[in-house]
């Protein structure tokens, strides 16, 4: 094993050249490296992070130690790659903060607006400090009439729409609700112009097995999958049928359970769920306005027929563990920012969700890691710590291998460039909505 991690991450065997320019170089000495490429740890291991990019990994001492370069101790800690939440609602500013103090260095916005195109190009020309991002569009839906940035009522709207938010620069197309024609019709033109689409299942009249055939991007949601196929009902006998043609279909399916767990507990605990304490927890990153946006939702539930929304995340959870094991690529997304879970936080509750669901901590933790990236289409720069990708680093105190929740506070973070420190992380994880500029 340890041979193989040895050879995966190419210790001390390669080194690229010394660019000019930027800041000084960065070597973390003396970390055990937790390289994603595989399952395992390598114990003293030297990282030089040079213009934002991982310029050798060797064995403490091995490596030659730039006259410029910036020392960091790791004094014996873990450093894993950064880690990735692949469903965001990106709101407010703060949300940057509470990703980059809870470990996320890359984030996916799944409804777009002009303020988060600017933070994502913000970020990515270092002016602005925070996880890299990408994001789908404005969400795309057939009953948004009053919204004419999101509605999708026909054909030539799904084809006008598509071309839009291309050339506005969005990463993705982002789908809520769809008629048939025009889903298959915006998959069509998406296509021919290049740019992927992601999104919720398109409507539920569809067979499952056509919109996997339409070859989105990722499936979001994984309670919708559930929805449509099983009807509702947590039928065993009808889930190796299941898995066989998710994973035929090749479809990445971001899971978005933790935020079925929170809706459970809106639905069976209405108005007794904002207790004093979780009233103030949700102003606290939202604000009054997100308390009662929040009871106006309980309120809606009180007065509606909900009963039918509750989802067994039991059987989602025998869901993730078949689907992973038949070799489907699943992502953690949490909806934080458009839930009450909050930025950062909800990835660790999406993770420790999927050990409950019998993964082990390193096939938990690739799901953040190496399958983000790889849905990104950026495994070969982030995912994984080898040379000569991003250095998009965190350095925990204790193995998250061992325990996941030892990513949840990282002690150290290199952002490109950049090291924040262990107070720094702290401070980060702390803000809150009175923090905002
Ligand atoms: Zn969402």
């Amino acid at each position: 094993m340890l041979r193989t991690l040895l050879l995966a991450v190419g210790l001390g065997t390669v080194a690229l050249p010394a660019a000019a320019l930027a800041e000084s170089p960065l070597l973390l000495r003396n970390v055990h490296l937790v390289p994603m490429t595989a399952e395992g740890v390598v114990e003293g291991v030297s990282v030089l992070v040079r213009d934002g990019k991982i310029a050798a990994i060797g064995r403490d001492g091995t490596l030659d130690q730039p006259t410029d370069a910036r020392i960091i101790d790791g004094r014996g800690r873990y450093l894993m790659p950064g880690l990735i939440e692949m469903h965001v609602h990106l709101r407010r500013r703060i949300a940057l903060d509470l990703f980059l103090g809870h470990g996320v260095t890359t984030a996916r916005n799944m409804d777009g607006t002009d303020q988060v195109l600017a933070w994502r190009d913000a970020i990515a020309d270092g002016s602005l400090r925070g996880p890299a991002l990408t994001s789908g569009s404005p969400f795309l839906h057939r009953s948004a009439q009053d919204s004419p940035e999101r509605f999708v009522g026909s054909v030539d709207d799904a084809v006008r729409m598509t071309n839009l938010y291309a050339s506005r620069g969005y990463d993705y197309i982002k789908i809520a609700e769809l008629d048939d024609e025009p889903f298959y019709s915006l998959m069509a033109e998406a296509e021919r112009v290049g740019i992927p689409v992601v999104g919720h299942i398109p409507n539920y009249d569809l067979d499952l097995a056509r919109i996997l055939e339409a070859r989105m991007s990722s499936i979001e949601h994984i309670e919708e999958l559930f929805r449509v196929y099983f009807e509702y009902q947590p039928d065993e006998s009808k889930i190796p049928a299941f898995v066989e043609l998710v994973r035929r279909s090749g479809v990445p399916i971001s899971t978005l359970i933790a935020s079925e767990e929170v809706k459970n507990e809106l639905f069976a605990e209405r108005k007794a769920y904002l207790t004093e304490e979780r009233r103030a927890w949700i102003e606290r990153y939202g604000g009054p306005a997100a308390v009662e946006g929040l009871g106006s939702t309980i309120e809606a539930i009180d007065n509606g027929d909900w009963e039918r929304h509750w989802v067994d995340v039991d059987f989602l959870l025998r869901l993730v563990r078949e689907l992973h094991d038949a070799g489907v690529v699943l992502v953690p997304g949490t909806d934080s920012g458009g839930s009450v879970l909050i930025s950062g936080l909800g990835l660790h509750r999406e993770l420790e969700l999927f050990q409950r669901a019998g993964l082990s901590p390193y096939e938990a933790l690739r799901t953040a890691t190496v399958n983000a990236a790889r849905v990104l289409g950026k495994l070969d720069r982030i995912g994984t710590i080898e040379v000569g990708k991003d250095a998009d680093l965190i350095l925990t105190e204790g193995n998250p291998l061992v325990d996941l929740a030892a990513a949840r506070e990282p002690v150290g973070m290199v952002l490109a460039d950049r090291w924040i420190d262990a107070d720094e992380l702290a401070e980060l994880r702390g803000r809150t909505i009175a923090d905002e500029p």
